[in-house]
């Protein structure tokens, strides 16, 4: 993990991003067919981890939470842990109580933590969070982050956001913006500020 002084970010540099995506996007093509068949949705982000990387989903409380990890390591409340020492991925039950959002939160921290397992897992057990994004809205820029938690979300977008499956439905004639955002959110399970983000940046990536 970086300690403070390290560069925060709000975007990765295009050609970062798009290794990202292509990493992904094999990903998702080589899950076994009883795990996901690569059409269904939402993306099964537990079947994933548990089925092709061996990490159980945990819901825990803020408090044991905050027993394993230090107040330096994580800003603020943290969302979710990647425990890589016991194989486990927790996510803040707090993070689940909102009825609206609270599934589709924890479906992006769970993608999240699987970011860090797959790209900065080191030979040595270790713990990696999520903090939260508490007063960050759709109209805000992103909140500056390090590298590799902007790396975590960019990871959680494209997996549970798959560009092919996004872009066919964004081909879809005669609907508009917001018609396609509130589909594509109920889809996909996936709250309007990830979608909308994803939206953009395959906008941009075409
Ligand atoms: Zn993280």
């Amino acid at each position: 993990m970086e300690g403070t002084g390290a560069r925060k970010i709000t975007s990765l540099d295009p050609g970062d991003a798009a290794e990202i995506e292509q990493d992904v996007d094999e990903i998702l093509g080589s899950i076994p067919d009883h795990v996901w068949n690569g059409r269904s949705l939402p993306v099964p982000v537990e079947e994933i981890a548990r089925e092709v990387y061996g990490l159980r989903i945990c819901v825990v409380s803020h408090d044991q939470m905050r027993e394993v990890v230090a107040d330096s390591l994580c800003d603020g409340t943290v969302s979710g842990l990647l425990l890589t020492g016991i194989g486990e991925i927790w996510i803040n039950e707090d993070e689940l109580q909102d009825p609206q959002w609270g599934a589709q939160r924890g479906r992006f921290t769970a993608g999240h933590e699987l970011g860090h397992f797959v790209m900065h897992q080191k030979s040595r057990p270790a713990i990696y969070c999520r903090s939260s994004e508490a007063g960050e809205s759709l109209d805000t820029e992103p909140t500056p982050r390090t590298v590799p938690e902007v790396e975590a979300n960019t990871f959680s977008a494209a997996l549970l956001l798959p560009a092919p499956l996004i872009r066919a439905e964004l081909d879809v004639q005669g609907q508009s913006d917001e018609e396609s955002i509130s589909i594509l959110m109920a889809r996909f399970g996936a709250s309007r500020k990830a979608v909308s983000r994803r939206v953009r940046t395959l906008r941009e990536i075409t």
